[in-house]
C-alpha cells in the first residue's frame, strides 16, 4: 500500500507525532493478521458515512480506510553529500510515495532548536534543499545517459529533454511538485527522483499559532500546493490517554474541534491521490482505499482480484441519495441505483454492490 515518508529536522516532533500515530489500534482490531513494521504508523481515515451506512444495514462493525506513515530517521542536513547515514536516508525517502515533512512552529525554550531558532520556512528550506540537491546529482548522470540513447532510439529524446528541463527547475529552486505542471513528470517516473514525489507539510504548533488563522493562512500559502496541517503533536498523543469527553474537553482547551490525526488522515490520503468507497451489509460497513480516477473493475480487485477479473458490472447508489431514501429498498424504488460498466469511473462516496462471474 502507498505510505507517507515521515521527515524533518532534530527536534521538531517528529517522535513524538510518530508515538502518537502507532498508539491506535485501528490495524490489531481489522487486520489481525497483518504484520506491522516498527516503523510504520497507520491510522484509520475518520468517516461518519461509515456509522450512517451501519445504521441503514444493521452492520455489525466498521471499518476504514487507512493511510499509512514511516518513520524516515536520519540526518537530513548533508545528505546528498553522500555519508553513509545521508544515502540510507534519501534511499528510504525514495521508497515512499509522498514525503510528509515536520515542521516546528511550537516555541519552546527547553527545546533546543538546531539552528538556534524556530524558523518553519527555513527549516522547510533546508529539506528541501538536501531533496533538490540529491535529485540534481541524479539528473548529472542520467542526462549524460539519455542524451546517448538518445542519438540512437527516438523516443528517448523527450525523456532526455524532460531530464534537462527538470535540472532547470531544481537549479531555480524549486522541487519537480512545486513546478509539476511545468514538465512533463509521467517521463520523468523512471528517473525515481525525490522532489517529484507529493509533499505535506505538518506544522508542529502550540496554542498560540493553532488559533492564529492568519499565521495559518500564512504558512499554508507558503507551501502551497502542498497541503498543510497544524497540530500540538504533544498534545496529539496525550489524547490517546482520554476518554471522548476529557478528550473533546482538551482539544477545545487549544481552541480545536477534532484531533489533529484526523486532519493528517485526510491530507495523507489526499496528497497520495487516493479515494474511497463504500460497501454495506450485515456484517460491515467498510471503506475501501482507491486511486482517484480508478475504474469499477480496478476498485473491484481491491476487494478480491476475482472481483476484477470476472467483473460484469457494479450496482452503484451515491451516499447521499442512500441516506436520503432511508434503505437500499427505497434508493430502488426512487430511481437512484445505478449499474455501471467497465467504463465507470468511481466517485468518492459510491455505494458499491459488485456483479461478477467466478
Ligand atoms: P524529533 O527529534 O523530531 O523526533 O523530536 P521529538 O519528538 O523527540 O521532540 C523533541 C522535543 O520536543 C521533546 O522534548 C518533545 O517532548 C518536545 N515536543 C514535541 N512536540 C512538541 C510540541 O508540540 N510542543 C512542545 N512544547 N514540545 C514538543
Amino acid at each position: 500500500s502507498l505510505t507517507l515518508g515521515i521527515v524533518g529536522l532534530p527536534n521538531v516532533g517528529k517522535s513524538t507525532l510518530f508515538n502518537a500515530l502507532t498508539r491506535n489500534d485501528v490495524l490489531a482490531a481489522n487486520y489481525p493478521f497483518a504484520t506491522i513494521e516498527p516503523n510504520v504508523g497507520v491510522v484509520p481515515l475518520p468517516d461518519p458515512r461509515l456509522n450512517k451506512l451501519a445504521e441503514i444495514f444493521g452492520s455489525e462493525r466498521l471499518v476504514p480506510a487507512v493511510v499509512s506513515f514511516v518513520d524516515i530517521a536520519g540526518i537530513v542536513k548533508g545528505a546528498s553529500e553522500g555519508a553513509g547515514l545521508g544515502n540510507k536516508f534519501l534511499a528510504n525517502i525514495r521508497e515512499a510515495d509522498a514525503i510528509c515533512q515536520v515542521v516546528r512552529v511550537f516555541a519552546d525554550d527547553d527545546v533546543i532548536h538546531v539552528d538556534g531558532k524556530v524558523d518553519p520556512l527555513s527549516d522547510i528550506e533546508v529539506i528541501e534543499t538536501e531533496l533538490i540537491l540529491a535529485d540534481l546529482q541524479t539528473l548529472e548522470k542520467a542526462v549524460v545517459r539519455l542524451e546517448k540513447e538518445a542519438k540512437v532510439k527516438k523516443d528517448r529524446k523527450p525523456v532526455a529533454d524532460a531530464a534537462k528541463q527538470a535540472q532547470e527547475i531544481l537549479n531555480s529552486g524549486k522541487t519537480l511538485f512545486a513546478a509539476r505542471t511545468q514538465v512533463d513528470t509521467e517521463l520523468l517516473k523512471e528517473l525515481s527522483l525525490l522532489t517529484i514525489k507529493p509533499f505535506l507539510y505538518v506544522f508542529n504548533a502550540d496554542e498560540s499559532i493553532l488559533t492564529d488563522e492568519a499565521k495559518k493562512a500564512e504558512l499554508k500559502a507558503a507551501v502551497a500546493p502542498a497541503d498543510a496541517v497544524f497540530l500540538d503533536a504533544k498534545v496529539e498523543a496525550e489524547l490517546l490517554e482520554l476518554d471522548d469527553e476529557s478528550a473533546l474537553e482538551l482539544l477545545e482547551s487549544i481552541g480545536q474541534t477534532e484531533p489533529g490525526l484526523h486532519a493528517l488522515a485526510r491530507a495523507g490520503f489526499h496528497t497520495l491521490g487516493l479515494q474511497t468507497y463504500l460497501t454495506a451489509g450485515p456484517k460491515e460497513a467498510r471503506a475501501w482505499t482507491i486511486h482517484q480516477g480508478d475504474t469499477a473493475p480496478k476498485a473491484a480487485g481491491v476487494i478480491h482480484t476475482d472481483f476484477e477479473r470476472g467483473f460484469i458490472k457494479a450496482e452503484i447508489v451515491a451516499f447521499t441519495d442512500l441516506v436520503e431514501a432511508g434503505s437500499m429498498a427505497a434508493a430502488k424504488a426512487a430511481g437512484k441505483v445505478r449499474m455501471e460498466g467497465k467504463d465507470y469511473v468511481m466517485a468518492d462516496g459510491d455505494v458499491v454492490e459488485f456483479r461478477f462471474n467466478v
